[in-house]
């Protein structure tokens, strides 16, 4: 495998950044990895466990002379930290991150990024419910999507080398626009956060009358939301204060369904409720036919992908 970067550093040492670190070695890339967290602590596990060829104390040391610097801490730190590193970056280096919002990301980083250094922002569509520099594998984009964000003023080599990265860390890479990815992701990530955090709280707030059958009793449906539930609460904070807009506006659209199920139930109207399902049924099916999930009985997740 030919080398994409030479040095590569990693900002944040979390799920993704732990994950890349394994995929880049489980591949051979050749990179010299460092890596920097913001605690001593989490720095310290890092060194513990072998995650990055080097880890550092300071940001100035992360991207001195790395040829690609990751941003894959949560969105809202980012700004602070582009505005530390920008007068240490390398000139002709790429920036990326790994946000699950794009547009917020744009507006915060874009402007602290000196002439002749690019920044191509990027989204690997792949995650768990874990965090944190232990909770990372090698295999966590294999063919999954990773989304970049160029714009009309990305310098083409720097888009394909880094294209050439992510596929070779296993994923596949589609581009797209920043407004649009946020809309997107919207429907297929964020909304369906925010759903099982409120189903989870409910059933939460129930507990308390079904004295624990919840936990007790908890059924694949339940079992499923508490799984999403059980996310990152930094991370998806800062997802639903930056990418408002498209949230809001799926969730306005999810409440009006919600509402006609609710009718059709009040109503009796099975035919409703069974066309409904049949329709949504097809969509699980694409799911899999497109590769992106196992029809095993846990979802194929064997409690790691998600
Ligand atoms: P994570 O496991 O929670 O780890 C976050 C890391 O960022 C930690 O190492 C943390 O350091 C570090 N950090 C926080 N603030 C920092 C700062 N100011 N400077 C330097 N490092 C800082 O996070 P993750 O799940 O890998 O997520 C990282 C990014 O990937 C987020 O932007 C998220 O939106 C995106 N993403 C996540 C998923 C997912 O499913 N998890 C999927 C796709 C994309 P400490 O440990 O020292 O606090």
């Amino acid at each position: 495998m030919s080398v994409h970067y030479e040095r590569i550093a990693l900002i944040g040492l979390g799920l993704i950044a732990s994950s890349m670190h394994w995929a880049i070695k489980r591949g051979n890339l050749g990179a010299h990895v460092v890596g920097y967290a913001r605690s001593a602590e989490t720095r310290d596990v890092a060194r513990e466990i072998g995650l990055c060829d080097t880890v550092v104390d300071s940001l100035a040391e992360v991207v001195r002379n790395a040829d690609l610097v990751v941003l894959a801490m949560p969105i809202g730190a980012m700004e602070d930290v582009a505005r530390n590193i920008a007068p240490h970056l390398k000139p002709g280096a790429t920036v990326t991150d790994v946000g699950s919002v794009k547009r917020a990301v744009i507006e915060a980083v874009a402007p602290h990024i000196p002439d002749g250094v690019h920044f191509i922002p990027g989204h690997p569509l792949a995650g768990t419910e874990h965090s944190g520099p232990r909770s990372g594998f090698a295999e966590l984009f294999d063919n999954r999507w990773c989304l970049l964000v160029p714009d009309e003023s990305t310098d083409p080599d720097a888009l394909g080398r880094l294209t050439e990265f992510w596929e070779a860390l296993g994923a596949h890479v589609d581009v797209m626009d920043p407004d649009h990815h946020d809309l997107v992701l919207a429907v297929t990530s964020h909304a369906p956060h925010l759903i099982a955090y409120t189903m989870v709280g409910v059933a939460d707030d129930l507990r308390r009358v079904t004295d624990s059958e919840v936990i007790k009793y908890s059924a694949a449906g339940f079992r499923d939301f508490t799984r999403i539930a059980a996310s990152d609460p930094t991370m998806w904070r800062d997802v639903f204060l930056t990418n408002k807009d498209a949230t809001l506006e799926i969730l306005g659209r999810f409440t009006e369904e919600l509402f006609a199920l609710q009718r059709a139930i009040r109503t009796g109207d099975g035919e409703h409720l069974f066309d409904y399902f049949t329709r949504t049924r097809a969509i699980r099916r694409g799911i899999i036919e497109a590769g992106q999930d196992t029809a095993a009985p846990d979802f194929g997740r064997g409690g790691s992908k998600g």
